[in-house]
């Protein structure tokens, strides 16, 4: 078995665990395989595995993911932040959105996304840790943006979306919080079925505070590389010119 076979086996284990400690069923989590950074070869890899969703948060390089994958049956989330002149593309190419924080990037993907295909599926991302630096609506806002985005005709409202801290004990009463946002939500009305929290580090704690879709990059495809993104590789060295050819 190769190493992202063996971890994508892991990470479905505990998982597995998690379900079944919080006697939710063992089933009760979806797993995201978020592939930023790693390349189509390494998503074919987790795709033999048996994995199908996968979460990129980079446009440009997703894209090209998404063109050398197109023979695969993928289901791709676009999970990074959403800027409202790039949302053309998510549109017209991604099944799920998970950073939806304005109203006007709503209006934007509802209008973009093309007739043939079902509802783009949203999640509204939530500030849970009411750090000034971190994306998502306020709490008390997030109602009112996802009753908004129930009433797109290219949107379907599926729940809520949350990145709290990087320590999993902290993060516990934010990962309770947007539970919370979910239950006031169908109380509200709203049909939704989705909690998007839980990353590498944290998939247990957020799946006894009621996760059911946890993004899990690290603990499949390893520690991410970013200097590539930075600046580009040194170009290889010219090869010496051939002597005496076409003299
Ligand atoms: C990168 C990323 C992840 C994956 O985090 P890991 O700690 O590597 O599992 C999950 N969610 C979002 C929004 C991300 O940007």
């Amino acid at each position: 078995m190769g190493a992202i076979a063996a971890a994508v086996q892991a990470c479905r284990e505990r998982i597995e665990a998690a379900c079944a400690a919080a006697g939710r069923g063992s089933d009760c989590a979806r797993l995201l395989a978020v592939s930023k950074t790693f390349p189509a070869a390494a998503v074919r890899e987790a795709h033999d595995a048996g994995l199908t969703a996968f979460g990129e948060s980079y446009l440009r390089e997703a894209l090209d993911k998404l063109d050398a994958l197109a023979d695969l049956p993928l289901e791709w989330h676009f999970i990074g932040p959403l800027q409202s002149n790039k949302t053309r593309p998510i549109a017209e190419r991604f099944a799920w959105v998970h950073g939806l924080e304005r109203a006007k990037i709503a209006h934007r993907l509802s209008e973009q996304r093309p007739a043939t295909l079902p509802p783009l599926n949203v999640c509204v991302q939530v500030n849970v840790s009411g750090e000034a630096s971190k994306h998502g609506v306020a709490p008390d806002q997030a109602l009112d943006l996802a009753r908004l985005v129930a009433g797109l005709p290219g949107l379907r409202l599926r729940g809520f979306m949350a990145i709290p801290e990087a320590d999993a004990d902290a993060a516990r009463p934010h990962f309770a919080r947007l539970r919370l946002l979910l239950e006031q939500a169908r109380v509200a009305g709203l049909a939704v079925d989705t909690l998007s929290m839980g990353m590498s580090a944290d998939l247990e704690v957020a799946i006894q505070e009621g996760s059911t879709l946890v993004r899990v990059g690290t603990a499949i495809f390893g520690a991410r590389d970013y200097s590539g993104r930075l600046e580009p590789a040194p170009s290889p060295p010219a090869p010496l010119p051939l002597v005496g050819e076409g003299s």
